[in-house]
């Protein structure tokens, strides 16, 4: 509910040329031209975008089009510390997982797969076993994006807490849809929603619509469900949430062809040698193809599957592990298939090469975003070019109530000319998780009365993300200001 008349809309409409006739459905540019005129964000997977991301990796392309399968759906678990992250992913492993496969435990290989009955029929998805968002910020600094719904878990006793608002904020600039799991909460008997003291379900619900996240129930388009990961009570309602949200999403691959993706989990064996998970996003991979992965190279001696099995081909959204690298790569690295080992040594080589630039260009500044290439960007009248009329900030202050107190009074400022847009606000010191998203959103960070922890500080600083800290408010604000009016001096 936008509080917006259709008067007003089309109204809006109108001022902008457009004559709606009014039973004519608005498409997704005039829905984003409107959103944005009444300052409203779209919340949830954003397809444009989401096929934007996927071609800038380069995993689509045209000839792929006509030949797209569906896909299962990769899911990342994320939520503060001790909420029950790992006690979810355990459970779903143990109860869909385990009981199939004869070998009973295998070592982990980074995700695993499940089936979800759907009307009778098994589908499968695939979870990605490091919970957290500094995972899933890590590789998205480094280009990455494997997953395609967040479920962000949210105990019913503690509500939302610093790294609940993380996570969201890292899922929402990825533009991935969100499902929050309220966990330790059942759902059995509702006048006691029991599983543990203190719990409160329905709190945890007010405040995720307090920071924009409105539950499906209550009129929003964010699904919930109430689960016990300790007890296993509600899992399949989750599963099945996963599946309807997937299945929207329309989720799709060209499982023909030579295979292109992502490293999600990558290190060394002492008898396998150099071994890396790769989750396979276009193409089918098979034993005996010749890859190039980051900086690495090598032909596939061995696939195996999360259950430890070897397997000869991996098609997509299926993570396997691969062996015959000739080098350890790195979670977020991509990789693609070649025709010979000359061409992968030769690419390997000539990406080592680019990275290398790439790392100098970092330290140097170059298209880095920060206040005083902003403040050059509009004297010089060059800003719509530098991508600059948007400026993403991620606020990290020392107490809750610094927040509001900053977000106001930066809000206040004349946005004409550059719009300011929070990416994230939280307490706490800047951390490599806030560089990660810093990169990957192309933010700056603002501290106030908070530090930089110095291996954050040069991590920030190969990365090329600027964090300035504050202890006086108006010092903060003044430069924000003066940025956007085009006045800051460059302090360098
Ligand atoms: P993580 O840090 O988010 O991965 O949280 P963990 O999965 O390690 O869980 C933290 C603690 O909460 C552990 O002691 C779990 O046993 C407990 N826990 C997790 N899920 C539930 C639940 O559904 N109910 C209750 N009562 N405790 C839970």
């Amino acid at each position: 509910n936008l509080a917006i008349s259709e008067g007003e809309i089309l109204g809006y409409l109108y001022s902008k040329g457009i004559k709606p006739d009014g039973v004519q459905t608005l498409d997704k540019d005039m829905v984003k031209m409107i959103c944005k005129e009444y300052n409203v964000e779209i919340i949830g997977a954003d397809p444009v975008k989401v096929e934007e991301l996927a071609k800038k990796r380069e995993i689509l392309d045209e000839n792929d089009l006509d030949k797209l399968k569906d896909r299962p759906p990769v899911i990342t678990i994320m939520g503060h510390v001790d909420h029950g992250k790992t006690t979810l992913l355990d459970y779903i492993r143990k109860s869909k997982v385990a009981a199939s496969e004869a070998g009973g435990i295998t070592q982990g290989i980074g995700a695993y797969k499940v089936q979800v009955p759907i009307d009778g029929k098994p589908l499968p998805c695939v979870f990605l076993d490091t919970p957290g968002h500094e995972a899933f910020g890590a590789m998205r600094a480094r280009g990455a994006s494997v997953t395609d719904i967040a479920v962000i878990v949210v105990a019913a006793d503690d509500g939302i807490r610093p790294q609940t608002n993380e996570a969201i904020a890292h899922a929402k600039a990825a533009a991935v849809p969100i499902i929050v799991a309220i966990n330790k909460a059942c759902q059995l008997d509702m006048s006691a929603l029991i599983d543990k003291d203190g719990a409160n379900p329905e709190r945890v619900m007010q405040e995720l619509s307090s920071i924009g996240l409105m539950p499906e129930d209550w009129g929003g388009d964010v699904p919930i469900v109430q689960i016990s990961a300790l007890k296993g009570e509600n899992i399949d309602d989750l599963l099945e949430t996963i599946m309807l949200v997937a299945e929207l999403q329309e989720l799709k691959a060209n499982p023909d062809g030579s295979a292109k993706g992502t490293v999600i989990e990558a290190g060394l064996d002492k008898s396998k040698g150099p071994f890396a998970t790769f989750m396979v996003q276009n193409g089918t991979l098979r034993r005996g193809d010749i890859v190039v992965c980051g900086e690495a190279f090598g032909k596939v001696r061995a696939l195996f599957d999360d259950a430890g099995k070897r397997v000869e081909v991996a098609t997509p959204s299926i993570p396997v592990q691969v062996i015959g690298l000739n080098n350890v790569s790195i979670a977020g690295d991509d990789f693609e298939v070649v025709h010979s080992l000359d061409a992968a040594r030769e690419k390997a080589e000539s990406r080592a090469e680019s990275l290398r630039n790439e790392r100098i260009s970092a330290k140097a500044g170059d298209g880095k975003v920060t206040l005083s290439s902003l403040a050059s960007a509009v004297s010089s009248g060059k800003l719509s070019g530098l991508d600059l009329h948007q400026l993403n900030i991620i606020l990290k202050v020392d107490l809750q109530g610094s927040i509001e107190a900053v977000r106001q009074a930066l809000q206040v400022l004349p946005q004409d000319n550059v719009t300011l847009k929070f990416l994230l606000e939280a307490t706490g010191d800047v951390s490599s998780s806030d560089v990660d998203l810093a990169v990957a959103s192309k933010a700056i960070v603002l501290g106030f009365n908070v530090r930089t922890p110095g291996s954050v500080k040069s991590y920030a600083e190969n990365k090329g993300v600027e964090i300035r800290l504050y202890r006086v408010i108006y010092e903060l604000i003044d430069d924000v200001r003066n940025a956007m009016e085009g006045l800051l001096e460059p302090v360098e």
